[in-house]
């Protein structure tokens, strides 16, 4: 596997309108896109720095997994996402070298990206995502 860039970099937040006013204030971000994504509880918001995207998290609901995290560790980055091309490959590798998956298969994420999360348990700590754009 050879990711080509960091696709994107989740940071939790508690209330994405005060997120975004800081991100669009303070950087001069264009937030360019905010989106729900029932299936994950989260309302998201994009800003573009380079070939990065900064995607904020708020949950809409306690029990989802951003809800979740909120409440154990605050606010902050919660996870960190590598653009790969062929996904379903790039999972079955790291599998292969006894990585744990969260998602043996892909899902939908939010851009229509289609996205698989690693565990933290295996990734030092960081809960990594796996993303490709079959869009474009
Ligand atoms: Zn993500």
């Amino acid at each position: 596997m050879k990711p080509t860039h960091i696709e994107h970099i989740g940071i939790a937040v508690k209330n994405l309108d005060a997120a975004i006013k800081y991100y669009t204030e303070v950087f001069g971000f264009e937030c360019y896109a905010v989106e729900e994504v029932k299936d994950q509880k989260v309302k998201t918001a994009f800003f573009m720095v380079g070939q990065t995207k900064i995607e904020l998290l708020e949950s809409t609901d306690a029990e989802g997994p951003i809800g979740k995290f909120l409440e154990k560790k605050g606010e902050g980055i919660h996870h960190i996402a590598f653009a790969v091309k062929g996904i379903e490959d790039a999972l079955a590798e790291t599998e292969a070298k006894g990585i744990q998956l969260i998602d043996k298969t892909p899902r939908k994420g939010a851009e229509g990206l289609d996205i698989a999360f690693l565990h933290p348990k295996s990734t030092f700590g960081v809960l990594t995502e796996l993303c490709e754009n079959k869009n474009i």
